[in-house]
């Protein structure tokens, strides 16, 4: 599978950009002043912003680097290095973290975020591991506003072998959802994934649409939305991050599953969603494939960010 073969790899060429980039910068900075002065400090928040960990943590990490290295002559590129991978661990270390789930008969998980996101690709990917692990799975099609959302899932359900619950194009997102609760709870399903619209064509309003699906599903079935996902596309770096904060407020959200990380060069946003949503990350996505969809493992990231990638590391996550 190439999510085996091939994971590991691409998200680290992603976050490796950023890391020579930052080392490139850095580097010419270093050499020049004579240990963390104040042009080094500069590009280093430059850079940090440039990876887009968001402005905060930019200017909380440089506050750090300048209290910790900043009167020392002999700091030089590997002492800055050190001391920001530390900084960003301990970032990572207080980030929120996943809420533990109940077991529970019927599990419903909302899947929500912008158009284009990857949504619909995701509540694939997510099914996919579920029926590996040999959980029955119902999917509902309730992004019924986007041209080809509906046929999209449908061509997943077919290939997953799983059931679908849909209805037209333009049906209300709603009654597909509780058709979905209907089916799932007569068959007896593990796991419902509901693929929400990201924009409505009418006049009615996303978010409360959103806002209604979360109480039919609470009145149809105890506890649920048991998680809603926000599914966040990297490429688009903090525009998307301002854009998903609405969903967040709006339906709330219990994790993030970052998407196209692998076409992104800067994997600093998970810092932004911690410190900026709230939200731990808890899935990203590597690819269109139906196994490109990796357990986010926060402390790997730490490493992967900033430091060398020691060949037998890379050995061994490709082995995972
Ligand atoms: P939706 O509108 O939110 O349902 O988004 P889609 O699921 O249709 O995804 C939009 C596009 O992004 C599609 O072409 C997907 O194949 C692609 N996509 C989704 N996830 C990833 C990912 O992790 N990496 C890459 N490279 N492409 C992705």
């Amino acid at each position: 599978m190439s999510a085996k073969s091939g994971f590991f790899s691409k998200v680290r060429r992603g976050l490796f950009m950023t890391h020579t980039e930052i080392l490139e910068k850095l580097g010419d900075a270093v050499k020049k002043g004579l240990g963390f002065d104040e042009t080094v400090l500069e590009s280093l928040e430059e850079v940090l912003l440039e990876a887009d960990v968001g402005a905060e943590t930019a200017g909380a990490l440089t506050e750090a680097v300048r209290r910790r290295g900043g009167s020392s002559s002999k700091a030089d590129l590997s002492e800055l290095k050190r001391i920001l991978v530390e900084e960003i661990e301990a970032v990572i270390a207080r980030a929120p973290k996943p809420a533990v789930l109940p077991d529970v008969p019927l599990e419903v998980i909302f899947l929500v975020g912008v158009n284009g996101s990857g949504k619909t690709t995701t509540t694939a990917k997510l099914a996919a591991r579920e029926i590996a692990a040999g959980r029955s799975v119902l999917l509902a099609a309730a992004d019924t506003f986007r041209a080809g959302a509906i046929e999209q899932l449908e061509i997943w359900a077919v290939r997953l072998e799983v059931p679908i619950v849909r209805h037209q194009e333009g049906a209300d997102p709603s009654a597909v959802l509780f058709d979905a609760l209907a089916a799932a709870k007569a068959r007896g399903t593990r796991k419902l994934f509901v693929d929400t619209a990201g924009r409505l064509h009418t006049k009615k309003n996303l978010m409360e649409e959103l806002a209604k699906m979360r109480r039919i599903a609470a009145r149809e079935v105890t506890g649920a939305p048991h998680q809603v996902l926000l599914v966040l596309d990297a490429t688009t770096g903090m525009n998307g991050l301002a854009q998903a904060r609405r969903f967040v407020e709006a339906v709330g959200a219990t994790g993030v599953v970052l998407t196209k990380l692998d076409g992104s060069a800067r994997g600093g946003i998970v810092l932004a969603i911690y410190r900026e949503l709230g939200l731990p990350v808890l899935f990203v996505g590597v690819g269109e494939a139906i196994d490109d969809l990796v357990p986010f493992d926060p402390a790997e990231y730490a490493r992967a960010l900033l430091e060398d990638a020691p060949e037998d590391e890379v050995r061994r996550g490709a082995a995972i």
